[in-house]
């Protein structure tokens, strides 16, 4: 039992904590919030925190951290080589996956650097789920290729699918039996981050580490995302299985998995895990060559003790259903006041739909960056673009636009409110109302197009938009 019924029968989300720690937050005047957009460039990557009400980039490495994490923090054995930290997190790994090789890394991408280096050559292949940007990365920069496997179902934005995350295995299957030795892994991702982080279910994982296993090659589980996809297992898959049944299942049929501590763990750091001594060796080399010893691999001591309790904490389902329970809240306050999110709600954050919200606004003028603007401008929120400026999708028929146009609300974890997601929702409903003044926005000439640069609107709508904010909200913030 991890939701509780009120009386009312209000569809509310009860915090399963309480606020030890509380740090001030800025809600400035919708002017000084236009000003901040055009200096942040309208891209939200760019905004300085003091400008920001409800920071929702992103949920890496800004989750509140327990008073057990913190006073953990301070028993951290600073050790260059040999920590008795790197012991301790060790054993709690073993405990949690069964892997007995533990490998640190500064955070997630580090961790994809590793194992490109150790097992991409020229030419191999690298098929997945899906795409992830910095898992992709590495891989390209070794001249390998990562290939998305996912089932149709995962890009239909609107539906009731559970699990939109997994493979379409027949894909896979007949890649894996028609190039095997061109594969270099097959790399099976928890919490689908850019399809709306959307859960895979424990069958796909075990499906595609089985089909490894059969055609002899390396399954590696990027867990980055793996606490709300624990979640959506229990509660959509698997009720009889307990977080840490179900953690052993998916983990023991895995050669080697990764994750970004800034997410898994509720720390910042990464970690690589196996029970393979070749695979090991092949990757200890590059940690020690990039990251740091392997005894700490890039990671501050002390984040290594909190991950230790955080992993563990991660075994509770009062906590892992936290994210996942905010998010279906304020994706279903936004759903009844006819704003279109992604559904079912998943994990991550809430995924607005801009082609819906701003259909007026053509691809290449970013429908999802503008309204990321626009949700700034709105409410103090600032979200992620994830779209055409993001993450390009390469279609050769087409500009690089986005797989799909969104804006990522993420909901770090028991950082905000139920008031502050209620203040959210009134501002988006206020937005959505007035979404014919929101215009498109555009990268200046010669400017190389990178996710974190600078844009422009086209014409004076964030003045317009503010005006009409004024209009309406009197001397409002
Ligand atoms: C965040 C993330 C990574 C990369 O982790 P960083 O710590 O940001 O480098 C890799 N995979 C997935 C699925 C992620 O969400």
């Amino acid at each position: 039992m991890n939701k509780v019924m009120f009386y009312s029968r209000k569809p509310l989300p009860l915090e399963m904590h309480k606020v030890c720690i509380v740090q001030k937050t800025n809600l400035k005047p919708v002017e000084r919030r236009v000003e901040a957009i055009r200096e942040a460039g309208f891209n939200s990557y760019r905004l300085f925190s003091d400008d920001v009400y409800l920071d929702m980039l992103t949920d890496s490495g800004v989750n509140a951290m327990t008073n057990g994490q913190l006073g953990a923090m301070m028993l951290a054995d600073e050790a260059y080589a040999g920590s008795m930290t790197y012991k301790k997190l060790s054993a709690k790994l073993e405990e949690l996956f069964g892997k007995k090789l533990f490998l640190p890394a500064h955070q997630g991408r580090a961790c994809e650097h590793v194992i490109a280096k150790a097992f991409v050559k020229a030419g191999t292949l690298v098929p997945m789920n899906f795409i992830f940007g910095t898992s992709a990365a590495q891989i390209e920069l070794m001249g390998g290729k990562a290939i998305a496997l996912l089932d149709t179902k995962g890009l239909q934005k609107q539906s009731d699918e559970p699990f939109k995350g997994d493979f379409d295995e027949a894909r896979l299957e007949e890649m894996l039996k028609n190039e095997a030795s061109r594969i270099a892994y097959v790399r099976i991702e928890a919490g689908t981050n850019l399809i709306g982080g959307q859960p895979i279910s424990m069958r796909s994982m075990l499906r595609a580490a089985e089909l490894c296993k059969q055609y002899g090659v390396i399954s590696v589980f990027d867990a980055s995302l793996f606490q709300d996809n624990l979640h959506f297992i229990k509660t959509r898959e698997h009720p009889e299985l307990s977080i840490r049944e179900i953690t052993r299942k998916v983990a023991d049929a895995m050669d080697i998995i990764y994750f970004s501590a800034r997410k898994l763990g509720f720390g910042r750091g990464g970690v690589i895990i196996t029970n393979s001594q070749e695979m090991f060796v092949e990757m200890e080399q590059y940690v020690a060559r990039y990251e740091g010893f392997p005894t700490y691999g890039g990671m501050s001591i002390r984040e290594m003790e909190a991950i230790v309790v955080g992993l563990e904490e991660t075994m509770d389902e009062d906590i892992v259903s936290q994210g996942p329970q905010f998010i279906e809240y304020l994706c279903n306050e936004l759903q009844k006041n006819g704003i279109d999110v992604i559904t079912p709600a998943g994990g991550l954050g809430c995924h607005l739909d801009a082609r819906k919200f701003v259909p007026h606004i053509p691809l290449s003028q970013y429908p999802a960056g503008s309204l990321a603007a626009a949700v700034y401008i709105a409410s103090g929120a600032r979200g992620m673009e994830r779209g055409g400026i993001d993450e390009p999708w390469p279609d050769p028929d087409k500009e690089p636009f986005g797989a799909m146009e969104l804006v990522r609300l993420a909901v770090p974890r028991r950082v905000y409110t139920v008031s502050q997601l209620n203040y959210l929702v009134d501002r988006l409903i206020w937005l959505k109302q007035n979404a014919s003044l929101i215009g498109g926005i555009r990268f200046p000439e010669g400017s190389n197009r990178h996710f974190y640069d600078r844009l422009e609107s086209i014409g004076d709508w964030p003045e317009k938009l503010a005006a009409k904010f004024r209009e309406d909200f009197h001397d409002s913030l």
